[in-house]
């Protein structure tokens, strides 16, 4: 087996990181929507080996009522690891971070959804972590928004989101695990791209300025193609849909 010690982050004479990727490279991304029958919206998102699944319910009432905003909805949203999701058993238990992902999530999320049109209500995600390779939070948001817009619920746009960060001196795109744990900085961004709103920063590590801006710029390069993704998958679902429908219509005529 393989040490994390032993891995060189970053091959100076190849120009690659420890999985061959260039430093603007994303591991292979691959998403589908509506693959859960019972929610009412729900979407597959995978980065690598990074794979989660987001189900969407609402909006409906919300139980507690004592939680009701008679101008709103409010979002609740449970990110959560399954205990399989990682190398080391994970506790299904919440931990502090789950707890804290979900609120920061929470966050961005309602940034985009028109919360105003559904007072009185909820509308639940659940963002399930089946397997964890580093960018989680990103991947979770980005599967959480297009579950949203398979659910129906309008928005002011999709948010797409990727971590980057510094690696073996070199500013990367899309960090996994081993480069998150070994690296010297990791930072997630989540956008609404259409609208170039940042709803999600964080920073874990310490960047200069000039690095800083090196690496919001290769995010957002890097979630302009995420956006794209996002948009492709959904039109995809959509035109199956209503071609489905005419197809219906035309026997019944
Ligand atoms: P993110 O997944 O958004 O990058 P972190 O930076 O907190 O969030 O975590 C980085 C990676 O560390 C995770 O994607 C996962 O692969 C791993 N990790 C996080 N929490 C645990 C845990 N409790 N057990 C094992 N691995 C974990």
């Amino acid at each position: 087996m393989v040490k994390k010690t032993d891995i060189q982050l970053f091959d100076e004479e190849k120009g690659v990181r420890h999985d061959g990727r260039r430093p603007e490279d994303m591991r292979p991304v691959r998403m589908e929507v509506g693959v859960l029958d019972n929610a009412q919206g729900s979407a597959l998102v995978e980065f690598g080996k990074t794979r989660i699944l987001a189900a969407v319910y609402g909006p409906r009432e919300i139980l507690p009522k004592h939680m009701t905003l008679p101008g709103r909805a409010i979002l609740r949203i449970r990110y959560h690891m399954a205990p399989f999701s990682t190398t080391e058993r994970k506790n299904p238990a919440p931990s502090r971070r789950e707890i804290e992902l979900s609120k920061v999530i929470r966050e961005a999320l309602e940034a985009s959804v028109f919360t105003r049109l559904y007072p009185r209500t909820t509308i639940d995600v659940f963002i399930e972590v089946l397997q964890a390779d580093g960018g989680t939070r990103t991947a979770g948001i980005t599967a959480a928004s297009l579950a949203l817009a398979d659910a129906g619920i309008p928005m002011r746009d999709l948010i797409a989101g990727v971590a980057v960060g510094k690696v073996g001196g070199r500013i990367v795109v899309d960090v996994d695990e081993v480069e998150d744990s070994m690296g010297e900085a990791d930072m997630p961004v989540a956008m609404m791209p259409g609208l170039g709103k940042i709803v999600l920063l964080q920073l874990n590590g310490s960047l200069s300025r000039d690095e800083f801006k090196q690496a919001m710029s290769m995010a957002i390069d890097a979630i302009n193609k995420i956006y794209e993704m996002q948009k492709s998958v959904l039109k995809e679902k959509f035109t199956a849909y209503s071609e489905a429908g005419k197809n219906k219509q035309q026997q019944h005529s």
